[in-house]
């Protein structure tokens, strides 16, 4: 199945597009998500906790008995994804997705309801989180947004940058240590760690109630250079005491000596080494922008785009149109089998 059709596929089923690659619908009253790949479709439901427990055995039945092998299930944390082989599949909707959701239905899924947020029934809306979407309301998600707007305007009002910049460098201290670690223990070097040393100084910032302003980012960037030296200092002083033999303690008393000595820093900028550390520090920087460039301002807007893109619960028509021979269900949790092609006997 080529992207194109997966999205036609969604359309005349009545359901949204949700990024891309993904979209989201109603069906028996679930709320179902699709996943695209070439030759694999998942399909992912919302399961409460003690759900896989109650359900698991009879939904691989139910599976096993209308797809054979061609689904297999995997039970995440509030999630249960089915992966279905589309090989030889020339209708995935009438071959694949209705026949797993009979599955469900007789492994005695029932609708959920309890919204995401408050835990209450009554749910208007369906919310992403992980790879499903969960039914929760509307104003629960408005309250939400509205916090993070009163903790975003509060924060302008009483942020502190002195306080942030205390956090800021207690977070670039802690962003150094897993660097410093495995270029001493591994002799190895990892961008991936690099980027720790913006990020850990942005939360720290963050976390001392810094005000949440360019000031932010302007200090990641800033202190995850001097990040960098800090984190040659620290080497250099190693070498030096496992060069002389010193113990932990004499090494570290060096380490004052070293920072007030102008002669050590000339030194240390000149080194071969440092100019890696710079270049993987850039990169750090590059890779961690999107984090660290995060204002008061992309905070409200963040929010306020889940708000925008909060889907409705239960409007999509994916159970109305075309080929199913099926009345059309209301969505109450009455939800009494009809037809089930292959009556199974309980046990
Ligand atoms: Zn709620």
């Amino acid at each position: 199945m080529t992207e194109k059709e997966f999205a036609d596929l969604c359309q005349a089923r009545g359901y949204r597009l949700a990024g891309s690659g993904k979209a989201v619908g109603t069906e028996r009253g679930w709320p179902v998500t699709l996943i695209y790949g070439k030759k694999t479709l998942t399909l992912c439901l919302p399961a409460e906790k003690g759900e896989r427990k109650l359900r698991a055995r009879g939904l691989k039945r139910g599976l096993r008995e209308r797809l054979g092998r061609n689904a297999s299930t995997i039970w995440g944390n509030g999630f249960v994804a089915v992966y279905l082989k589309l090989k030889g599949v020339s209708d995935p909707y009438n071959q694949e997705i209705r026949p797993a959701l009979e599955a469900f239905r007789d492994a005695g899924f029932t609708v959920p309801d309890s919204c995401k947020i408050c835990g209450r029934s009554g749910c208007d809306s369906i919310i992403p989180s992980g790879p499903a979407f969960h039914p929760a309301h509307r104003t629960c998600v408005e309250k939400d947004v509205r916090a993070v707007k009163e903790k975003a305007e509060k924060n302008d009002r009483e942020g502190s940058f002195l306080l942030g910049l205390l956090g800021a460098v207690l977070g670039m201290a802690v962003g150094v240590v897993p660097s410093a670690l495995t270029i001493i223990l591994a002799s190895r070097i990892y961008v991936i760690l690099f980027m720790l040393i913006p990020i850990c100084t942005y939360y720290g910032y963050r976390l001392f109630h810094g005000k949440m302003n360019r000031a932010a980012l302007v200090l990641s960037v800033l202190l995850s250079a001097v990040g960098v030296y800090l984190l040659n200092y620290v080497l250099l002083v190693y070498n030096l005491g496992s060069r002389y033999d010193l113990s932990f303690g004499q090494t570290l008393s060096l380490l004052p000596a070293a920072v007030r000595d102008p002669s050590v820093f000339t030194a240390i900028t000149r080194d071969e080494d440092f100019f890696e550390c710079v270049i993987f520090a850039v990169l750090g920087i590059f890779l961690a922008w999107g984090q660290i460039s995060r204002t008061n301002k992309h905070l409200v807007r963040d929010a306020q785009t889940s708000l925008d893109n909060l889907f409705p619960y239960g409007d999509t028509q994916a159970e109305q149109s075309g080929e199913t021979e099926e009345t059309p269900e209301t969505p109450e949790e009455s939800d009494t089998p009809e037809e089930s092609d292959t009556p199974e006997a309980e046990d």
